[in-house]
């Protein structure tokens, strides 16, 4: 069964807020080292379903399995230990802490042991070795994000999610962070993206969701949904 081997799999997720649904019965799922795209407009319930998947908001209707387990309305910290990580749309890092602390302090939870080393590994995966020393403060927009996903490197995750990492970035920055991904998906680790960047989406999903008023409109590889009528009314402005 697919269903119970695959990394991640939601099914029929339903999210409300007073009148608004805003998430209406999302079903899909993930093979292992699998790069999944969601994209949609402003609104359309992206960041609602990531906070649904990782257990910062609980669903009305539906459920949510991390590597074969029901995780549906676990807490979020329990989530994160079953293997689930992922970035916020604004890095959420200690400011008055170096870079090589925080990468640490974001182990506390994990494999603390082996956290030293693999600290070293993330400064080199994300080429943040040079500002190390550095308070996070002191970091560009940029190589705060590298620093956000190396937060979540620390703790070994099986599945990331990744809320617009790559918003308004140097292309440097975005290039650094198109390797950390083919690199982590290499060893196995199974991504779901929200993008607004089509080149990215283009480059590096295998697969796309096209997200609108809370429901998957469309589904398939970027040149498939590129074609669809649907797509390009709600989200390529066409
Ligand atoms: P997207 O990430 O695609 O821009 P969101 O998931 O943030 O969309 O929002 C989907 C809908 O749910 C929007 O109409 C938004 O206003 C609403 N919404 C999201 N979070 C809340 C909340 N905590 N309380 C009330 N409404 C919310
Ligand atoms: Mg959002």
């Amino acid at each position: 069964d697919t269903r119970t081997d695959s990394s991640l799999a939601v099914e029929r997720l339903v999210k409300r807020f007073g009148g608004i649904t805003a998430v209406n019965g999302v079903s899909f799922s993930l093979a292992r080292a699998e790069i999944l795209g969601i994209i949609g407009p402003n609104g359309s319930g992206k960041s609602t379903l990531f906070n649904l998947i990782a257990g910062a908001e609980p669903p009305d209707a539906g459920t949510v399995r991390l590597a074969g387990r029901d995780v549906t309305r676990w807490p979020a910290w329990r989530i994160a230990r079953g293997g689930l990580g992922r970035t916020f749309q604004i890095p959420s890092l200690f400011d008055n802490m170096s870079v090589w602390d925080n990468l640490l302090a974001a182990a506390v939870e994990a494999d603390w042991q082996g956290a030293p080393e693999r600290a070293e590994e993330a400064l080199e995966l994300l080429r943040i070795g040079e500002v190390r020393d550095n308070l996070a403060s002191e970091l560009s927009g940029g190589q705060q994000k590298l620093l956000e996903f190396g937060r979540v490197y620390m703790r070994a995750p099986k599945v990331v999610l990744l809320d617009e990492v790559t918003a308004g970035v140097h292309p440097n920055i975005r290039k650094i962070i198109l390797g950390a991904l083919r690199r982590l998906k290499g060893a196995g680790v199974t991504f779901l993206i929200i993008e607004h960047d089509m080149e990215m989406v283009r480059e590096i999903c295998e697969r796309i969701l096209v997200m609108d008023f809370g429901e998957v409109v469309a589904e398939g590889p970027f040149a498939e949904i590129a074609r669809d009528k649907d797509v390009q009314q709600a989200y390529l402005g066409r």
